[in-house]
């Protein structure tokens, strides 16, 4: 009994021993995230942390980690978040620019395209170019009405007939089928601005009816958008779907100040049940566009020209720093 528990032992050291060398070269993390502010998306306040990442997943996130890293970043005066979702792109050349440089330096993981009207026609082509670059940002899109329009009706500066929202509405459907996460207008642009509101709703119907959103840039920004939020929201309550009011704003200076009205509208419909969001620009771009910056920076939802992508990468960390430095923005 004694040499058997002896064995037992010398071997139980053994497994210890080798499980001590191969530990010495296996460190626990492959990377820690030291001395990080981090906001974790849950709408938790921001905290000070570490994050510890093995084989390409998170594994720890807790005020303090121990163990042995391959490599350790310092994150001091650094934020450190889950990807960004951009709801608001016109990134739908993605195929063309797989890398998305000035999306990555702003943080931007998910990009969301076919927004004010404006996508592919054919939507399982699109995602399948795309898919084939193994693209740098994960990619989702809408089927544009004014895409959709052109295909069935041209130019047409009129009223839709009964056929041709026939004929729109399946356009909608396939590419919902095909993988559209919802309906997008741009109702201020030809062709879309030529609808009346029945050819707004069965066409957002049919992304409805397939669990899809609707995203609108609204007819007017200005002078009528109290009009214009109303009628994207009775679109949204009528066929209970959710409405995103794309970069809300108010575009003539006679009508500033209108904002806490259409703000009152939105927060009314919310608490009426509507499923209602909205996106906006922030100042931060909004002082961007005027600066005179490279063409691709003024527009920043859409991806750059090679020759733009090292100025943007450097102004696009100091964005996105001002944007989450003090930690409290994102959680609001
Ligand atoms: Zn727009």
């Amino acid at each position: 009994m004694r040499r058997a528990g002896r064995r037992i032992a010398l071997s139980l050291a053994a497994i210890v021993l080798a499980g001590w060398a191969s530990g010495a070269q296996q460190p626990d993390f492959d990377l820690l995230i030291v001395n990080a502010t981090i906001i974790d998306g849950t709408g938790a306040p921001a905290r000070r942390g570490v994050i510890a990442i093995k084989d390409g997943r998170i594994v720890r996130v807790a005020p303090a980690v121990s163990g042995a890293a391959r490599e350790r970043l310092d994150a001091t005066g650094l934020t450190v978040a889950p990807g960004f979702i951009d709801v608001h792109t016109h990134a739908d050349d993605l195929a063309d620019h797989p890398a998305a440089a000035n999306f990555v330096a702003m943080g931007v993981t998910t990009i969301v395209a076919g927004n004010c009207g404006s996508s592919a026609l054919e939507i399982g082509d699109a995602l399948e170019r795309i898919r084939q670059t193994r693209a740098a940002v994960n990619f989702a899109t809408l089927i544009g009405h004014n895409t959709v329009r052109s295909a069935v009706m041209g130019a047409s500066q009129r009223e839709a007939a009964v056929d041709e929202i026939a004929k729109m509405r399946a356009l909608v459907f396939r590419g919902m089928v095909e993988g559209a996460i919802g309906f997008s207008t741009g109702l201020q642009y030809v062709p879309g601005t030529y609808a009346k509101a029945n050819e707004i709703i069965e066409l957002a119907r049919a992304a409805a009816n397939e669990r899809g959103l609707y995203a609108t840039h609204m007819r007017n920004e200005g002078t009528a958008l109290l009009d214009s939020v109303r009628e994207s929201i009775r679109v949204a309550e009528l066929l209970d779907m959710r409405l995103e009011i794309s970069h809300l704003k108010v575009d003539s200076p006679k009508q500033w100040g209108t904002s806490a009205a259409a703000l009152a509208l939105i927060d009314d419909a919310r608490r009426r049940g509507v499923k209602v969001a909205l996106d906006s620009v922030s100042g931060v771009g909004a002082r961007r566009r005027r600066g005179g910056h490279p063409r691709a920076a003024q527009r920043s939802s859409h991806l750059a020209a090679d020759q733009d992508r090292d100025q943007i990468a450097g102004r696009g960390a100091r964005l996105h720093r001002s944007v989450v430095g003090d930690g409290r923005q994102l959680s609001r």
